[in-house]
């Protein structure tokens, strides 16, 4: 389990990653926001520990980046701001757990562990349905034990339908799930899609519903 400690108190980071490695932790610390950005694009960590008084930008800006690329990475914000208000900020910009210091090693170390649980049964988080399966860690499809590649919204539009199985699924529903907010969409982009999907599908496994529209069956 790779951890990417964010940290700009030497000596605090320098205690963590000692008690951290003891757990069987892999540590890498960086002090600085930008860098640990970049790190947490080329070096994939499992779980990030947050500072949010860091010296080139502020932590929660360091999450909103985060958070635009890897919606899944945990992520626990560790910091001296302790009010209610800021809490709630780190909250919602997608923190998964909040720790204000002072703080005891032993809750950290149990906090991550939740972390980690969580994540191991994301891991293993797959979708199965007949001869199709998702991978949804790897976001990867399989049909008949064979990888398949799908366009990114051909992989979100399949992943509703198998989160949904054996009900209805709306175009309008799953045209708002797949677009943002104000997105020039075509009139038919999600038969579009249902056609491309269909493609590579076993016969029959979308089903339109005429009028309202798709649906995978139980099998
Ligand atoms: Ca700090």
């Amino acid at each position: 389990m790779q951890v990417l400690l964010i940290e700009d108190d030497v000596s605090l980071a320098q205690g963590l990653q000692t008690s951290l490695k003891r757990e069987g932790f892999s540590v890498n610390h960086l002090r600085e926001g930008k860098s640990a950005l970049s790190s947490v694009a080329t070096s994939e960590p499992d779980i990030v520990i947050l500072d949010l008084g860091l010296p080139d930008m502020d932590g929660n800006e360091v999450l909103r980046q985060i958070r635009k690329n890897h919606s899944e990475l945990p992520v626990l914000i560790l910091t001296a701001r302790n009010t209610i208000e800021d809490k709630v900020t780190g909250l919602d910009n997608g923190a998964d757990d909040y720790l204000a210091k002072p703080f005891e090693i032993d809750e950290l170390l149990a906090r991550l562990r939740v972390l980690e649980r969580r994540l191991s049964s994301l891991k293993h988080a797959d979708l199965t349905v007949g001869d199709v399966s998702i991978d949804t860690r790897a976001q990867q499809v399989r049909v008949a034990g064979i990888d398949v590649d799908f366009s990114r919204r051909e992989y979100m539009l399949l992943k509703m339908l198998l989160e949904n199985v054996g009900r209805v699924q709306t175009r309008d529903s799953l045209e708002s799930k797949l677009y943002s907010w104000g997105e020039e969409i075509a009139s038919n982009a999600i038969e579009v899609h249902i056609h491309h999907l269909r493609k590579k599908l076993p016969e029959q496994f979308i089903k339109t519903v005429r009028g309202v529209g798709y649906t995978i069956k139980p099998q």
